[in-house]
């Protein structure tokens, strides 16, 4: 029995269309200061998925290569026109292509109000006020 689910995404400007395959159980967000800095937010939430559960419909990324603490060099997919970030996954010189394994940027994805964070990592660089959102004054829209 196969435990996958299917999504799709898209980039802001919809140059760029997806699908996936995805194992909801894996959803982590992130507090690192890369996913700060890139996402412009406090936190980004990630879902894994595999090359081969991952299908270009429209459009084609821009890559930015980052090199990680760890010394690896990461490939980030965005869209070069809305600048909206699809993915990140290892370099080919590191991994073959088509056998690497993609973190989607689960904002991104249509069903991202339904796929809950399962942990969050990197909280040692986590800002200090948004583990209780809930203090915050809340309006219904700006
Ligand atoms: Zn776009
Ligand atoms: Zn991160």
């Amino acid at each position: 029995m196969d435990d996958k689910t299917s999504v799709d995404g898209s980039c802001h400007c919809e140059a760029i269309k997806f699908k996936a395959r995805v194992d909801v159980s894996r959803a982590v967000l992130c507090h690192c200061r890369d996913c700060q800095i890139m996402s412009g937010g406090p936190y980004r939430v990630i879902l894994q998925t595999s090359e081969q559960d991952f299908q270009l419909v429209q459009g084609k990324p821009k890559q930015y290569i980052k090199l990680a603490d760890s010394g690896n060099r990461r490939e980030l997919a965005f869209c070069e026109v809305c600048s909206t970030q699809l993915y990140a996954t290892s370099v080919v010189e590191d991994v073959p292509e088509g056998e690497r394994l993609l973190g989607l940027r689960v904002g991104v994805l249509s069903q991202a109000a339904e796929l809950r964070p399962r942990a969050q990592v990197w909280c040692k660089s986590r800002v200090s006020w948004c583990s209780d959102l809930s203090a915050l004054h809340e309006l219904d829209r700006q």
